[in-house]
């Protein structure tokens, strides 16, 4: 059950957090992002301590911790909108598809890269509108790996789930089927509150005899996302025959720190649930607070590499701007420290393009940060970051 903006106000706008909810209501003005959090968020929240939680930092942004946008943040970081082949089914790489199947969430991140599709105001998904994916599915035998994500399976009806499900099972050159959802931690008893938990048992059954690797891959950001009742969903997924994948975004404040980090992977590890990626956080608009440099992303990633075996470990990646696809976050052609701006490649994509991530403004020197707010000044950098790429100064 999700908590939106009049049910969270009757809830927080008077009393003793009432300060804090107004800051909440000013972020949201300014962002214009949707607000939606479970009671079991809710409940998982730091109420003596609020302002530091992380849980309240990625799911209740306050107006007094926004950082301005990045001049590269773009309202569609990843391009989806523009991949789309169909209404809802975006095409990045050779042989996988993403299926946007609905624009709702049981909760909505305060960093959210898809927040041109998602909230609780969208359109919903309908059968309807999953025919014309299914269709242009069928029509691509190249296509043999589909991630169901949206918004948010869990917010789909179970009928629904297991009607969109069982179709991809029938498409003949289907070998991978995912489930993106962060409905497991967010509100792990929907799923044995109704027929979810039989739905998926089925389809893992069927996927199974057909000899399709269906999964099931969940988001989540903190250790305590995975107290009992997560793990006690997640044991009965496994239990029925899902495979378990976590995707983390690195978040400042949140799980930017070793332990932090190490805390969660071990708790994804013992919930039965492969480390899969973490990704450094889309340049999406008013999430600039959260977002964290890529040379610390990078540090991170060394500080955990070795503390436990490395099929435990997730992949960092970043997901470059314009459609470049995930990348291995230490593969950039260039990094330029200085103005934290990161040239990539993604031959498989576009050999021909190279695609750009910058830092958060935050750590950078202040006569830097003037440049990057200046049209001339931010686009002469841009282009000698690409031409030292295109054109790398002969050796010796
Ligand atoms: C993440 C993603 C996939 C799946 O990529 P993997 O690296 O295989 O996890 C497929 N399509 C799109 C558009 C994606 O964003
Ligand atoms: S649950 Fe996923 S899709 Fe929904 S708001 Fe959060 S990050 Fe976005």
């Amino acid at each position: 059950m999700t908590l939106h903006t009049a049910q969270l106000r009757a809830r927080l706008g008077s009393g003793e957090h009432r300060e804090l909810w107004a800051e909440v209501e000013a972020a949201a003005a300014h962002t214009g992002r949707p607000l939606g959090v479970t009671e079991h968020m809710l409940g998982l929240m730091d109420w003596s301590s609020l302002e530091g939680c992380p849980i309240r930092r990625q799911l209740l942004p306050l107006h007094s911790e926004l950082e301005p946008d990045h001049p590269l943040c773009r309202h569609d970081p990843l391009g989806e909108a523009c991949g789309q082949v169909v209404p809802g089914l975006v095409r990045r790489y050779p042989d996988r598809a993403l299926l946007l199947s609905t624009s709702r969430c049981p909760v909505y991140c305060a960093f959210c890269t898809r927040s041109w599709a998602v909230g609780p105001r969208r359109e919903a998904g309908t059968r309807q509108r999953w025919e014309l994916a299914l269709g242009a599915l069928a029509a691509d035998r190249s296509i043999l790996d589909v991630t169901v994500s949206g918004g948010d399976v869990w917010r789909l009806a179970a009928g629904d789930l297991g009607w969109l499900v069982q179709r991809l099972l029938e498409l003949p050159g289907i070998e991978r089927i995912r489930l993106a959802t962060r409905g497991l931690v967010a509100d792990p008893a929907h799923l044995e509150r109704g027929p979810l938990l039989d739905t998926l048992a089925t389809l893992a059954s069927r996927a199974r005899e057909r000899g399709v690797r269906l999964a099931l891959h969940v988001h989540l950001n903190h250790p305590r996302e995975l107290g009992r009742e997560a793990q006690g969903a997640a044991a009965s997924l496994v239990h029925a025959g899902l495979t378990l994948r976590s995707q983390t975004v690195l978040l400042r404040g949140v799980n930017d720190e070793p332990q932090a980090l190490l805390a969660l992977v071990k708790a994804t590890v013992k919930a039965g649930i492969s480390p899969y990626y973490v990704y450094n956080a889309d340049m999406a608009p008013g999430a600039e607070h959260l977002r964290t440099s890529l040379a610390a992303a990078a540090e991170l990633e060394k500080q955990l590499r070795g503390h436990t075996a490395g099929f435990d470990l997730p992949t960092f990646v970043c997901d470059v701007q314009g459609g470049g696809g995930k990348r291995q976050l230490h593969s950039w052609e260039r990094y330029d420290r200085e103005w934290g701006l990161a040239v990539f490649r993604s031959p498989v994509v576009d050999p021909e393009r190279l695609f750009l991530h910058a830092d958060p403004l935050r750590d950078l020197a202040p006569d830097v940060q003037r440049g990057w707010l200046e049209y001339d000044s931010r686009l002469a950098r841009i282009e000698s970051a690409l031409r030292s790429v295109h054109c790398p100064p002969s050796a010796g």
